[in-house]
């Protein structure tokens, strides 16, 4: 049997602002069918915002259209299709962007980030299975990510879920799609800190505050957030940030190499922009790496000195999903939150109604919101 339910569909990418006044995403009336082989339907119990979404809705990554956005969430399983074995009716689930098929080389590897069929049924805005479901008025429209979240169910490959534990708010469980992973994930897993490095988190947002509480999980022995906005800042200080430097007004990297006595272990850029990569770059100590896991413009490209990549003997490294393997870190990284380890209910800052996404797209942009909760 079918099913129609309200989503928030992006016709066309369009980034003028506000987007309250613009409204790029309008809440219609779309419809699947009932799940085949290997997909599950799942009612969203909450989706949140990240800032790569805003990359979808204002043009700078391309995404077919139409579509309806929406990648980092949980829910409820409602129907399963056939051949379904990873979850049951009834369980609560994260809704994981990075599908993975389990039979590809980088699936065999323990590589399931960098999963070639999951990624190339992305691009396409089709589920992993094959082709789109969602259709609007009769014509197709394309899954972001595999996921589709901004709206009350998402019809779901069982490779894009992952079950959580029944005692987990499931607003919280949401996080661990993204943000812990992108964040806490690339900072464990990506980055492989040790107890007792120093850490530079150029970027205080969703990403780069659950990286922050990775770092401090990790025992860090020194973290120093670096972002141009006070308040988040503030956020990153409540978080256990040990030092912040303001990047709007004074000349950060340069700080972090008189405060460290020439950089720190390793430098996590973590914010999408050129800037923040740059400031990651210049802090890490001779010998360091740097991690980016912000989704930079793609027409921005960094100038790299080769000679002092060499001399100063750097390690420079991409973080895709914080190079998790979903089906066995999300479980790791809530254990964590479970014990106390990651605080990540503290990205929360706003709550609304899924009409209101407009809204929190502005609060996005403007840099006012870290994670807002969007309940359907
Ligand atoms: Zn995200
Ligand atoms: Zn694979």
């Amino acid at each position: 049997m079918s099913h129609s339910f309200k989503a928030a569909v992006l016709k066309a990418p369009n980034p003028a602002h506000p987007y309250a006044e613009h409204k790029p995403l309008s809440l219609e009336t779309v419809s699947v069918p009932a799940p085949a082989d290997g997909e599950v339907l799942v009612k969203i119990a909450a989706a949140s915002l990240c800032r790569s979404d805003l990359s979808v809705i204002n043009g700078v990554r391309a995404w077919p259209m139409p579509i309806v956005p929406g990648h980092e969430a949980s829910g409820t399983v409602v129907e399963t299709g056939p051949g379904v074995t990873a979850v049951g009716n009834g369980d609560p689930v994260v809704l994981v962007y990075q599908p993975q098929c389990g039979t590809c080389p980088a699936c065999l590897e323990g590589e399931a980030h960098l999963c070639g069929p999951g990624l190339a049924a992305n691009r396409k805005g089709e589920l992993l299975s094959g082709g789109t479901r969602l259709s609007l008025k009769g014509s197709p429209v394309h899954h972001h990510m595999g996921l589709s979240a901004f709206a009350e169910y998402a019809l779901v490959s069982e490779k894009s879920v992952v079950p959580v534990p029944r005692d987990l708010p499931l607003d919280i469980a949401a996080l661990f799609g993204c943000a812990v992973m992108c964040g806490a994930g690339t900072v464990l897993n990506t980055g492989a800190i040790k107890a007792g490095d120093t850490v530079v988190i150029a970027g205080a947002g969703g990403v780069g505050l659950s990286a922050l509480l990775g770092a401090r999980a990790a025992g860090a022995s020194r973290i120093i957030a670096i972002d141009p906005d006070p308040a988040k800042l503030e956020h990153a200080k409540r978080l256990g940030a040990s030092d912040t430097i303001n990047s709007g007004d004074r000349r950060a990297a340069a700080e972090v190499l008189e405060l460290t006595s020439g950089g720190v272990d390793i430098a996590f850029e973590t914010a999408g922009k050129l800037g923040a990569f740059e400031i990651a770059y210049d802090s890490a100590r001779r010998g360091g790496t740097v991690v980016s896991v912000g989704l930079v413009d793609p027409k921005t490209p960094f100038q790299l000195d080769v000679a002092a990549l060499v001399t100063g003997a750097k390690t420079v490294k991409g973080s895709y999903v914080g190079s998790c393997n979903p089906r066995t870190d999300i479980p790791r990284f809530i254990a964590m939150h479970q014990r106390g380890l990651l605080p990540v209910e503290e990205l929360i800052t706003h709550r609304m109604p899924l009409a209101d996404v407009n809204v929190a797209l502005d609060r996005m942009e403007d840099g006012t919101a870290i994670r807002q909760i969007l309940t359907p």
